[in-house]
């Protein structure tokens, strides 16, 4: 399958990357390398073009400011990403873009960042933070682990259904035990840790997505994940 390209496009590196999100990319390029495949990492940072080409969209997360430092660009590419999402392309936005995905996020302080409102969502700022190690159970991917630090609490609209339900932290908001939320290929998350290492069924479900809409088919080779699971069962164990 060499010679097979998938174009993994990352957004914002530059102001939207913290606790190791960009090491979602790196798995999501490392597996279909795995499987066969020719990768090609692209970045879109403030005032760039933007691409057409991109099979895979991948954001992280980042403080207040730089998510109000982007924020008028993100609405200039908003349009893009939207037909982007429902022409099916795959995307993985964590936290600080999960929250521009959506409608707005108003901060602690008050200011509102509009949102791209792809995902049916909105974001409140709230004194308290929200931060430590995180497990939800999810039907699709099993339980996902990972790490959160947050002060927005996120709301779902109906537009959207819950990545997982809370086991250990606090998720989107203090008071339904959801986390993440998902809108055809589009999976938004408050998890960093990377989140990726840790639950390649995400990767893989990001992959098939991908590679099933340009080449109309994806066979998976067995990836020997032998050393996933002493990873999940180590970080699952963690205190809060
Ligand atoms: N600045 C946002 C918040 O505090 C996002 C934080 C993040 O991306 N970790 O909620």
């Amino acid at each position: 399958m060499t010679g097979r390209p998938i174009t993994i496009l990352q957004l914002y590196p530059r102001d939207m990357n913290i606790y190791g999100d960009f090491g979602n990319t790196l798995v999501i390029k490392r597996r279909l390398e795995w499987y066969g495949y020719e990768v090609n990492l692209t970045a879109y940072n403030l005032g760039d073009e933007f691409p057409t080409d991109a099979d895979i969209i991948v954001g992280g997360g980042g403080q207040d400011s730089g998510q109000l430092k982007i924020q008028a660009d993100l609405l200039k590419i908003g349009p893009a990403l939207i037909e982007l999402a429902d022409d099916n392309v795959p995307m993985l936005m964590i936290c600080g873009l999960y929250q521009l995905f959506g409608k707005f996020f108003k901060t602690a302080n008050g200011e509102v960042i509009q949102g791209i409102g792809l995902l049916d969502i909105e974001t409140h700022g709230k004194s308290e933070r929200l931060i430590g190690n995180i497990i939800t159970a999810s039907q699709q991917f099993g339980n996902i682990i990972g790490y959160e630090n947050h002060s927005g609490q996120t709301y779902l609209g109906t537009g959207v259904k819950p990545l997982g339900k809370v086991i250990l932290g606090a998720g989107n908001n203090l008071e339904d035990d959801t986390e993440g939320a998902i809108y055809k290929n589009v999976i938004g998350s408050y998890l960093h840790g990377s989140l990726l290492p840790k639950n390649p069924k995400i990767a893989d479900f990001l992959i098939e997505k991908a590679v099933t809409r340009k080449y109309g088919a994806f066979y998976s080779e067995v990836i020997g994940d032998s050393f996933v699971e002493p990873a999940r069962r180590v970080a699952s164990k963690r205190p809060r």
